[in-house]
């Protein structure tokens, strides 16, 4: 098989990219290793920024996101139950951030992709190594079906996640590889029952962080910070809750209680590497970077890299102009860092990391009372959660 790009992984990273290129009439295939029912069911993010929200718009796959997903004007922040509402669209002059899931922005650019166009998508087709990515002729050797293939590309796209062949293909000496393994985890569950606040709520208290979010009017995502070590069954239904109320909780409020659906423990780890592309090979999402989940980026990053990406390679086929690829790398990281920025310092702000009346736990708090003081903190905050406009 021959194309002009070739992608690994239809995660989001991976669909937006092909989508964006077939709207700039550039013939790309994608690759991925699972079934298409797996991927369109995996559950992940579902905050989605301005700018994502903007694009798949533009793209023309926005109309189940424009019926059912739920903008969100604000957030709120809680310190030990006193509250601070950051009102996004007065702070950051209109912008926002809408609630929809991560399956389901999946879902919709398959459909488009897939069913509507019959672009090439292979499910259960896994990439096995890449080859000759400093030629301008690389090959992506996959198997599918029980036989192994070739795609002879003018470039190749790892969009294939954290455990992808994409970062393992790019020479050891070009980059240099940061981590952040943070020593507590986020138990998280999907609960049917409404949201208790019609914002999400960011809780620090001195018993640990807990997360407010929904996935739609019946149904509340909830998080508490647990430690790394910790299980789900030593969580049964009433102590969460318990720990919920207590952790969420502000004079006057109460928390929705309901069946609690699914369960499950993350590790919050910050990744990334300094150099995200080689030869013929560029490195998006997941691939390149991880953020720990306080902030609700990573999605979004995937997505802010392929739209870079998506505009180099329209440069490179309609202007004969490499500019922009060349400088893919040095331009995605800008937003890398930002981002790696900001979900640390949420990260910081918000879960339990020092003793009560330590040194460290009382800048957490003079923080805390400088974001209730400071238009400009909260400005800051509003900005960078909605999603910088251009970096
Ligand atoms: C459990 C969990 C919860 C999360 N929660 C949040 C959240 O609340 N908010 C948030 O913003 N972010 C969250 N994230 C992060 C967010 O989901 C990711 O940042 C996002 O999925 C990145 O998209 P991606 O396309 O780069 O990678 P992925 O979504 O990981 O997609 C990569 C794809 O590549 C495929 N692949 C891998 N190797 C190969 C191969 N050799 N051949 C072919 N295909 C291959 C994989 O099967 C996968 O489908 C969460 C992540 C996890 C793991």
């Amino acid at each position: 098989m021959k194309t002009k790009v070739g992608i690994i992984g239809a995660g989001p990273a991976g669909l937006f990219l092909s989508k964006i290129l077939h709207s700039q009439g550039i013939d790309n295939v994608v690759l991925e290793s699972r079934s298409r029912h797996y991927v369109e069911n995996r559950l992940r993010a579902g905050l989605l920024e301005h700018n994502t929200v903007e694009l798949l718009k533009e793209l023309g796959v926005g109309k189940n996101l424009i019926n059912n997903g739920i903008p969100h004007h604000g957030v709120m922040l809680s310190f030990n139950g006193e509250r601070v509402h950051i009102p996004f669209e007065e702070l950051t002059g209109g912008r926002n951030i809408t609630i929809y899931g991560q399956r389901f922005v999946v879902r919709d650019l398959i459909a488009d992709l897939a069913d509507k166009n019959n672009y090439p998508l292979y499910f259960e087709a896994t990439a096995g190594h890449i080859e000759k990515i400093e030629t301008d002729r690389p090959l992506i050797h996959y198997e599918y079906e029980g036989e192994n293939h070739e795609i002879h590309c003018d470039y190749v796209v790892a969009c294939d996640g954290y455990h992808g062949i994409g970062r393992q293909t790019l020479p050891g000496h070009i980059f240099n590889t940061h981590r952040v393994e943070y020593p507590f985890s986020w138990l998280g569950i999907l609960a049917e029952t409404p949201p208790s606040s019609e914002e999400l709520i960011y809780a620090f208290h001195t018993r640990g962080f807990a997360l407010l979010s929904y996935r739609s009017p019946e149904i509340s995502r909830l998080y508490i910070q647990v430690d790394n070590d910790d299980h789900v069954d030593n969580w049964p239904d009433d102590k969460l809750w318990d720990e919920l109320d207590t952790r969420l909780g502000t004079e006057g409020w109460t928390l929705n209680k309901g069946p609690i659906i699914q369960k499950g423990i993350t590790p919050m780890r910050s990744y990334m590497i300094d150099h995200m592309q080689y030869g013929r090979l560029f490195m998006a999402g997941d691939a390149a970077h991880i953020v720990p989940p306080t902030g609700g980026k990573g999605l979004n990053l995937a997505v802010a890299d392929v739209k870079l990406l998506g505009k180099a390679f329209a440069a490179h086929y309609h202007n004969n102009d490499d500019t922009l690829l060349k400088g893919y790398s040095t331009d995605a990281l800008k937003r890398v860092w930002r981002t790696q920025h900001f979900s640390n310092f949420m990260t910081q702000q918000f879960h339990k990391r020092f003793q009560e009346d330590s040194f460290d736990y009382q800048l957490q708090k003079a923080q805390f009372d400088y974001i209730k003081k400071s238009v400009a903190m909260r400005t800051t905050i509003a900005e960078n959660y909605v999603g910088l406009k251009e970096i």
